[in-house]
């Protein structure tokens, strides 16, 4: 369960998933959904929850207004990060979802990667970024990310569709239009007035 924060309700813990880029040449640059001043890490988890308050089943939640809140992590891959430990958990789990839309259950805490230190986020209001797209997400996403090696980035390309491995599963970035995305820190302290 999360709440706080931004979230005026109590949200459920439903599901989670992996975005990620395709490593070429040692190196990844996109692979999120999300980019921050026009950069992208190379993978973004997202821990998606439901309205307990407000609803009494997810089939509920996830067509109605304030129904679900995602819980963002991005995931930065590169060639000096260290091999992180942890993360070997996910690429565990990997191996159990060989082919696309397998789903498995969890073994461990769907939260066991997220920082102990959850008070720097971006928030907005926006949608599923695949069908049925609905139009009633609280995004959550924690500034700072989850380090891994580029090597395990690669390790997470194990899982095929009819097309292949599976690759760059990331939604393009959207248009803001006129949404307020909120940060709960100051972003530029040296420029206050
Ligand atoms: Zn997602």
């Amino acid at each position: 369960m999360i709440s706080g924060g931004s979230l005026n309700n109590r949200y459920a813990f439903r599901e989670m998933h992996f975005h990620w880029g395709e490593v070429l040449h040692g190196k990844c640059d996109r692979g999120c959904e999300h980019t921050i001043d026009g950069n992208s890490y190379s993978a973004e988890m997202h821990i998606v929850h439901w309205n307990v308050d407000l609803y009494k089943t997810e089939l509920e939640a996830l067509k109605n207004p304030n129904g679900l809140a995602v819980l963002g992590l991005f995931i930065d891959a590169k060639a000096i990060n260290k091999k992180n430990e942890s993360f070997e958990l996910v690429i565990n789990m990997f191996s159990k979802v060989p082919q696309m839309n397998d789903k498995t259950k969890l073994e461990v805490s769907p939260y066991f990667l997220v920082p102990i230190c959850t008070e720097k986020f971006y928030t907005y209001p926006g949608s599923l970024t695949a069908p049925p797209l609905t139009e009633n997400v609280s995004w959550i996403l924690l500034a700072e990310p989850i380090k891994i090696s580029i090597d395990q980035l690669e390790r997470m390309t194990t899982c095929t569709s009819d097309y292949g491995y599976i690759a760059n599963n990331y939604r393009p970035i959207q248009p803001l239009n006129d949404r307020v995305v909120r940060s709960s820190f100051c972003l530029h302290p040296e420029s206050r007035s």
